[in-house]
């Protein structure tokens, strides 16, 4: 959609910032914490577009997308602020009307998304504002060709309906770091979950996979299918270090919003201290193959400058190897795909220890982990530390599995090419190993102890 007085090629982003955003994560934001919020968001769009009456028209079916990962309470500051969503929301439907506004989101992982909505604070924020939700893995999914497709090749992905039959969709993702390849998650990283999630290529395997080194090219392809009409980062509070879940939060106090996806994010990476055509596979992909402006050269930033509001993250890793004293992998002629499943074991369970649901040593509980990934050469089941051994990914020849069983019988095998999943059956042995409840039960708990019922609407 092209917007007015905004040229293609010189795409236009807002950066708006306050010295402090009072409330922060919690479900009871007040009225007047809420009015600050949406002043800026209002502020971001209007830079960005002149006005959100030219994005959305009356009669317009929209879908906001957050980034709501899985059931886990707002203080964690994981999830898309809901005070964003419901500014937005507000936004829209004072300025244009008559409107149709859905929040629509396939919650990672398999889990619930209306769960995930509850915990967020998104089912009432939304509700409250008169949005309609959309848990999007109860919904339909649709077939799509990508011309000039570099990952989709040889097969199409599904994506929910909802998206391709909007008028306008927004995405609305958070300032965070992320631990895989892309090293943030912001607009593009976001387009993960318009895929139905599952364990196998074909439909159901579309949102894990690719959790590896081509993951960036599998966003860029997801992009040229759908192109939402308005990207706002939620950069209220982000999070450094080991995101999407496991890092630190940060007071960044930012909104940033444009047109242009890949612009946006170029933006928000840079003010987050990466080089967008350097550091980020998306947005140095999508700016290469055409998609969008990711050089900061050609982007014209309105409200406050880059440099005055840059504030560089902590950077996050995928790498396992030496990062935890009773940790140790062998991964000879490995690769990230399996690593990466095996450092969020080790960064869940920190994460977990913060929370105060387990032990802050936890993971000590359970002596040496020895994990094997990649093809080897692997030593000697008798020649490894003492422990439990965990081997993972399709890469591990078989005779190796068949050797470590024999002489270590709790060997246990999570198969799989960039198997991301694997990182829940490790999480709920590990569990259970040490006696306690599974990662699932874990999830509820929180969940039920952190969250109140949502309002009727
Ligand atoms: S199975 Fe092999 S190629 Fe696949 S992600 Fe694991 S190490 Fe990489």
């Amino acid at each position: 959609m092209a917007i007015t007085g905004v040229p293609p090629d010189r795409p236009r982003v807002a950066v708006v910032k306050r010295d402090k955003v009072p409330g922060g994560l919690t479900l009871d934001y007040s009225p007047e914490d809420l009015a600050i919020v949406k002043e800026m968001v209002q502020e971001a769009v209007d830079l960005a577009t002149g006005g959100i009456e030219h994005v959305v028209f009356p009669g317009d079916r929209v879908v906001i997308k957050p980034n709501i990962l899985f059931p886990v309470a707002i203080k964690w500051g994981i999830c898309t602020d809901p005070r964003v969503i419901e500014a937005l929301i507000m936004v829209i439907r004072e300025r244009v009307k008559p409107v149709q506004v859905f929040v629509a989101e396939n919650a990672a992982m398999n889990s619930s998304t209306m769960a995930s909505f509850d915990a967020a604070g998104i089912t009432q924020a939304a509700r409250r504002a008169g949005a309609v939700l959309i848990p999007l893995e109860h919904t339909s999914v649709v077939e799509v060709e990508i011309p000039k497709a570099k990952y989709w090749v040889g097969d199409n992905p599904k994506v929910f309906r909802a998206l391709l039959d909007a008028d306008v969709v927004i995405n609305v993702p958070k300032m965070k770091t992320h631990f895989q390849t892309c090293n943030v998650t912001l607009g593009l990283k976001n387009w993960n979950g318009i895929l139905p999630f599952g364990p196998g290529r074909d439909c159901c395997q579309q949102q894990q996979q690719g959790h590896m080194v081509e993951m960036d090219q599998k966003f860029a392809d997801l992009y040229r299918a759908v192109k939402p009409s308005l990207t706002v980062v939620d950069g209220i509070i982000g999070m450094e270090g080991q995101g999407p879940f496991a890092g630190e939060l940060v007071d960044m106090n930012l909104i940033i919003a444009g047109t242009d996806t890949v612009a946006v994010d170029a933006v928000a990476a840079t003010i987050m201290g990466f080089d967008p055509l350097v550091d980020i596979g998306t947005t140095r992909i999508c700016h290469h193959e055409g998609l969008g402006v990711a050089d900061l050269a050609r982007i014209e930033v309105v409200g406050r400058k880059v440099e005055e509001v840059r504030r560089p993250f902590k950077r996050p890793s995928w790498d396992a190897v030496g990062v935890y004293p009773t940790v140790h992998v062998y991964g000879r002629g490995g690769c990230p795909g399996c690593l990466a499943p095996i450092r969020v074991v080790i960064d869940y369970f920190n994460m977990m220890g913060k929370l105060e649901l387990v032990p802050p040593d936890y993971l000590k509980e359970a002596g040496n982990l020895v994990f094997l990934e990649g093809k080897g050469p692997f030593p000697h089941p008798e020649a490894v530390p003492i422990g439990k051994v965990f081997i993972v990914g399709d890469c591990v020849p078989e005779s190796v599995v068949e050797t470590y069983r024999k002489v270590r019988p709790s060997t246990f095998v999570v198969r799989g090419c960039a198997p991301m999943h694997a990182w829940i059956p490790i999480a709920d042995e590990l569990a259970k190993m040490m006696g306690r409840t599974s990662w699932p039960a874990w999830t509820e708990q929180f969940y039920v102890t952190t969250t109140g019922p949502a309002p009727a609407g």
